[in-house]
């Protein structure tokens, strides 16, 4: 009781809008317990301090900037409040002051509804949702740490990832340089190989497989096996993945480069990552041997977008595969803009290679775009086109497999027919060279004669054939003229007919090439 009598007590109070109203936190209700407090353990009070109406979250209170003074000054050397919370709402700032000011000032600090003492071993149970606090302000303090100092060394290019990228080794004399690891570089090697021969990842990722090649994950699971129980996994794990092979494809590892800094720790509570912007990546030329010169890198880079097979597509475009650019020539490509749920255009070469200025935007809104060339078709078509030119020169390009294998057949058995006539003058020839006799001669030209009566027949049947599907095919032509001409809804396969190419210019020029313009 004697020793608790030498502690000069400040008793601190504080509320403010921000703690609700609670009739426990009041100043009298705050004062009372603490009264009550001091008087069961015999304190001896110096002063009281009250802050009200000022926030926790900061110290910028008069009453605490007059108490911090008197800790200063020894007038106090124990402070008591009624929970931690009075003290400050601040944990970290709280903290500095439980952890750090308090005990190099020899203040004594109790929060009586938390069970804090501060002069009580620190390990005591009581303490530790502070500790917990004040753990995960150093925690934060250290991640922050590490991650400023694996930064700089990222900037020199040195590799601070424990696991290598696939191809390379740790240089065993220095842990932050990479070798070719050969056996795997030969790998990586044969997969650009295939990506330069326009292999989309999932045939590359096949043909490996099929070939039995070790997969990475194989090679980092051996390295592991030693730590793991599930030693059998490894194996079964020899079947590549489209994701793996986009991985390697596209890592600038390869050419000596260093990049790191490709994701960061969100928190350093967690162990969660996330992608950083590849503007953020830190890369660092020529930091190690290249497995792949960067000439093919780059070819290659450009080539894996048309590699990609494409999925079946979503949209339906009209002009599809139509559109040109016409200042450079490369196809313009449709694409669907989820964000405003409308199609643009864009010419693939200017995409591509965007930033090397080969050409420009030739960006248009595709339904725009397609609404204005269907009028001028259709306008086109009206003003200058000869209805029957324009069903004959169908008529050629829509000539089907059927009927030109039909018009062959014909020509052949014309040609042997021909041949035939040919032989039975040349028998008739012999009979009267007298290298035959008379009865020979009928025999041959009946066996002739018979052979191309037989032809004959097979003409006349396929010209009857022929007929009828030209005829068909003709209605087909017309239907389509006259829907072309006259309805509102065109048909892709009419366009794909009748158009050759449309060329946009990026001043909204449009050239349209008709397919019956090339016809003579
Ligand atoms: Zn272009």
């Amino acid at each position: 009781m004697n020793e608790n009598h030498n502690f000069k007590v400040g008793l601190y109070i504080r509320l403010s809008r921000d703690d609700g109203n609670l009739e426990s936190d009041s100043i009298v209700s705050q004062r009372s317990l603490l009264n009550q407090y001091v008087k069961e353990n015999n304190y001896h009070v110096i002063e009281e301090y009250v802050d009200d109406g000022y926030t926790g979250t900061n110290f910028e209170r008069p009453a605490f900037q007059r108490m911090v003074k008197d800790m200063e000054l020894e007038k106090i050397n124990m402070v008591i409040t009624k929970d931690m919370s009075r003290l400050g709402r601040d944990y970290i700032g709280t903290g500095e002051l439980i952890e750090k000011y308090f005990p190099n000032h020899h203040i004594r600090y109790i929060a009586i509804n938390d069970g804090i003492d501060t002069f009580l071993d620190n390990t005591n149970n009581d303490i530790a949702p502070f500790k917990a606090i004040m753990n995960d302000m150093y925690a934060k303090d250290i991640s922050k740490k590490v991650k400023t100092s694996l930064h700089s060394k990222m900037k020199d290019g040195l590799y601070v990832s424990g696991r290598c990228p696939f191809g390379y080794r740790k240089d065993p004399s220095n842990k932050n340089h990479l070798i070719i690891n050969e056996e795997q570089a030969s790998t990586v090697q044969f997969i650009f190989d295939l990506a330069l021969k326009g292999n989309t990842y999932h045939f590359i990722a096949q043909e490996l497989t099929k070939r039995k090649i070790k997969i990475p994950a194989s090679y980092y699971h051996y390295a592991w096996n030693t730590k793991s129980k599930n030693k059998c996994i490894s194996k079964d794990l020899g079947v590549w993945v489209d994701t793996t092979i986009k991985a390697i494809l596209t890592n600038q590892m390869y050419v000596g480069d260093s990049v790191q800094g490709k994701t960061k720790k969100i928190n350093y509570k967690l162990k969660k990552t996330i992608k950083n912007h590849p503007k953020d990546y830190i890369i660092v030329s020529n930091t190690h041997d290249a497995i792949i010169d960067r000439d093919t890198f780059q070819y290659v880079q450009t080539l894996l977008p048309k590699n990609v097979k494409r999925p079946e597509k979503k949209r339906f475009y009209l002009l599809d595969g139509l559109l040109y650019c016409g200042d450079c020539h490369h196809r313009i490509g449709i694409r669907y803009q989820n964000k405003t749920g409308r199609s643009y255009t864009t010419c693939d070469y200017y995409r591509t290679y965007s930033k090397y200025h080969v050409c420009t935007t030739h960006n248009n809104n595709y339904e725009t775009l397609e609404k204005v060339i269907l009028e001028n078709l259709k306008e086109v078509c009206r003003k200058y086109l000869d209805k029957n030119k324009i069903k004959d020169s169908i008529g050629n390009i829509q000539l089907d497999d059927h009927l030109v294998r039909i018009r062959k057949q014909i020509e052949n058995l014309e040609l042997t027919n021909q041949k035939l006539i040919e032989s039975i003058d040349h028998t008739y020839i012999d009979l009267l060279k007298e290298f035959i006799d008379k009865e020979q001669y009928i025999r041959v030209r009946k066996n002739l004669k018979k052979e191309m009566e037989k032809n004959q027949t097979t003409i006349d049947c396929l010209k009857k054939e022929q007929s009828f599907e030209n005829q068909f095919h003709h209605q087909e032509i017309e239907k389509y003229v006259d829907d072309f001409l006259s309805i509102e809804n065109f048909t892709r396969k009419l366009i794909v007919n009748l158009v050759e190419r449309i060329d946009i210019y990026q001043d909204k020029r449009i050239d349209i090439l008709f397919t019956f313009q090339n016809t003579p």
